[in-house]
């Protein structure tokens, strides 16, 4: 499981290419948002709270960077049909699709498996795994015609060493990093299309202070800090690594 933290990107490292980015308004999605148009990329900003993806639409369009656009969705409600819609307004707004940052997440509740709920259970699933899984689905004829395109599924340390308490949150990162082998697997002939996990580890955001409120934020990496990583995954010099996991930062 490597790491690219010392990665350097060129300045055109996306450029052309069309990245739809989940949970873009905030976080580390956020930051990814943005650091993929400042590499040049057209950058699909879909999350829940239109606010939010707004703000991060605001901060492409004030660096002069490729014009960015707005995709509402909530992964919790969203249905096959929504994802084929979307599929649709790619296609007939951009005419291709070169990547996923899969990276929208729910937490859900830290708590004795005996006292998880199951309706919270099924909507972290719907977020974490369901959502994602359909969508890539409806994605893929866009994504198998471009020459060169990256699905990223945003994974965690829980997802791949169980954790007491964490609940669905850990059992849907699992599902993510064994989905991702399935479909790795399955494109691995294409040779233009990979499919890869990355956890981001320990990084200063809303979900990390959710889940250990008693730490100091400061000791943490900041999103900007793991960009690195991502954009190396993204982008062609990660050309033909396929089923792979991947972190962010040194373990
Ligand atoms: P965050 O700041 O809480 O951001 C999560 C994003 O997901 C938000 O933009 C949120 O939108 C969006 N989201 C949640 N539910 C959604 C839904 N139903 N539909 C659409 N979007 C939804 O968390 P983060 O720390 O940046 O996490 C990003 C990813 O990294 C997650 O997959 C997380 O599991 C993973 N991760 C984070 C850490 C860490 O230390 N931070 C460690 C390991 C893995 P709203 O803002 O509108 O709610």
């Amino acid at each position: 499981m490597s790491c690219k933290i010392d990665y350097e990107a060129p300045a055109d490292l996306l450029a052309g290419r069309v990245i739809v980015v989940t949970g873009a308004g905030d976080g580390i999605g956020q930051c990814a948002a943005l650091s993929y148009a400042r590499h040049g990329a057209t950058v699909i900003l879909l999350g829940r709270t239109i606010a939010k993806l707004e703000a991060t639409y605001d901060l492409i369009e004030a660096e002069g960077l490729a014009q960015p656009a707005i995709f509402p969705l909530n992964l919790e409600g969203a249905s096959l049909k929504d994802y084929h819609d979307m599929a649709e307004t790619l296609d007939k707004e951009f005419g291709r699709l070169d990547g996923i940052l899969h990276n929208a997440g729910l937490l859900g509740r830290i708590t004795p498996f005996e006292q998880y709920n199951p309706e919270l259970w099924e909507q972290v699933m719907q977020v974490n795994v369901n959502g994602p899984l359909w969508m890539t689905q409806a994605l893929l004829p866009l994504l198998q015609a471009s020459d060169d395109a990256s699905v990223i599924f945003t994974s965690s340390s829980v997802g791949r060493k169980g954790r007491a308490f964490w609940g669905a949150y850990a059992v849907s990162k699992f599902a993510v990093e064994g989905f991702s082998e399935v479909l790795a697997e399955e494109v691995e002939h294409l040779g233009t299309l990979r499919i890869n996990t990355l956890n981001p580890g320990a990084t200063r955001t809303s979900m990390r202070k959710g889940a250990y409120p008693g730490e100091d934020p400061m000791t943490l990496r900041t999103p900007e800090d793991i960009m690195p990583t991502y954009l190396w995954l993204m982008g062609p010099d990660s050309r033909g690594h396929n089923g792979e996991r991947f972190n962010a930062q040194p373990a």
